[in-house]
Order: C-alpha cells, then sequence, then structure tokens
C-alpha cells in the first residue's frame, strides 16, 4: 500500500488536489473536513460537537476527530493506499496516526504539505466563499483558521519533515502545473527506501 497525507491552510486547494491524486492513483479519500460536514448534516452526536468548533475556525478536539476517522476507516481488501486529507493537523493526530497504520501493518509513506502566500489564500478564500457560500469561510473565520494552522499544524509538519517523510509544494501555479509537481514526488517516493527525503 502507498498512503499520502495531503495537508496546507485553508485555501491552498488540498480537496482538489486531493481528488486529482486519489483519482489517478486509486487510492481510498479519507478528508476528515468532509466527513464533520457530513455529520452535521446529518445531525448526529459528532456533528453537534462539530459545528460548536468548525463555524468558529478552530480545530475539534482531538479525540472527538480520531474516534470518528477511526470509525471510517474501514480499509477494504486490495486497495492501493489511502489518502488522508486535512488529517493529521495536530501533533497528537500525527503520533496516533502512525499508531493506528501500524495497528493494521502499514505506514504513511509521504506528506504532501500545500503552501501559498497569505495574500493568495485569502483572496482564493474569498472567491470560494462567493461561489459555494461556505459559513466557515467568512473572512474572520478563515484568518483564525490560518493562525490555528500555524500554531498546531506547523508542529506536523516538522514531525514528518524530521523523517524524510514530507515535501512542500507551492500552490501558488496553474493547477495542472502543481498537480505535475506533485506526481513527481509521489513516483520519486513510490520508488524509494522509507528514510531519505527527496533533492531538488
Ligand atoms: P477542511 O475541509 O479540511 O478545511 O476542514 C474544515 C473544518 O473541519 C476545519 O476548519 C476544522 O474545524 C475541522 N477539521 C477538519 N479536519 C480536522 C482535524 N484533522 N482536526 C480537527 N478539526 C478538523
Amino acid at each position: 500500500m502507498f498512503n499520502l497525507v495531503v495537508i496546507g491552510p485553508p485555501g491552498t486547494g488540498k480537496g482538489t488536489h486531493s481528488q486529482m491524486i486519489t483519482g489517478e492513483y486509486g487510492l481510498v479519500h479519507l478528508s476528515t473536513g468532509d466527513m464533520f460536514r457530513e455529520h452535521i448534516k446529518m445531525n448526529t452526536a459528532t456533528g453537534l460537537v462539530a459545528r460548536r468548533y468548525i463555524p468558529r475556525g478552530e480545530l475539534v478536539p482531538d479525540r472527538i476527530t480520531c474516534r470518528m476517522l477511526y470509525r471510517h476507516t474501514f480499509i477494504p481488501e486490495n486497495i492501493r493506499g489511502l489518502l488522508f486529507d486535512g488529517f493529521p493537523r495536530t501533533l497528537n493526530q500525527a503520533l496516533l496516526l502512525d499508531k493506528m497504520m501500524t495497528h493494521r501493518d502499514t505506514r504513511i509513506n509521504l506528506v504532501i504539505g500545500l503552501q501559498a502566500s497569505k495574500k493568495d489564500l485569502m483572496e482564493r478564500i474569498k472567491q470560494r466563499e462567493s461561489r459555494r457560500h461556505r459559513p466557515d469561510d467568512a473572512l474572520l473565520v478563515a484568518r483564525r483558521r490560518m493562525e490555528v494552522y500555524e500554531e498546531k499544524t506547523s508542529a506536523v509538519m516538522d514531525y514528518y519533515r524530521a523523517q524524510g517523510r514530507y515535501e512542500e509544494v507551492s500552490s501558488a501555479a496553474p493547477r495542472k502545473d502543481v498537480f505535475r509537481c506533485i506526481q513527481r514526488i509521489i513516483h520519486h517516493y513510490m520508488n524509494k527506501k522509507p528514510t531519505t527525503g527527496i533533492s531538488g
């Protein structure tokens, strides 16, 4: 199995690129953001908790997030791999994910961190807000989501970087160029031994 994590601040196109990657490589797409939105729609107990955090731009507590993911992550036989979109977002979640994967005799092979300047991100969020009317994309909330990303998720990047499993990709270029860059990295990692990073 080849398992991937895609993380990035709001507005970097992580959902879109995750879909393109899963389509190209036949991976199972697991998005905690989508799971929470579904729970909110269905008015489940998890949805009720998520509703207290998501509209404010805050992270849902680790305990709730990990339990939800664990329940959704049934791994069928003969799949090529999993793509985690928007998870892990805290160091605690990253440690738990490693445990969960080890427990299932597999591992996270690669973490792709999408990056862009704050100015570009806010511009994209404004456009997305006007298209989709996502309440958590209101500008103040979007700013809070970015702060939370910097406060909590930078530790996740450091964790994976230190293990040679992290690659940063700028999402400033046109979408197909960003995707080509991602593909090049994925091919490199699919063919490499587990401990060294890509150069250049
Ligand atoms: P996303 O669609 O990935 O941007 O997620 C939307 C919102 O869901 C986030 O702003 C968080 O409030 C919540 N969320 C998604 N994934 C996580 C996670 N791994 N940990 C905590 N909260 C999350």
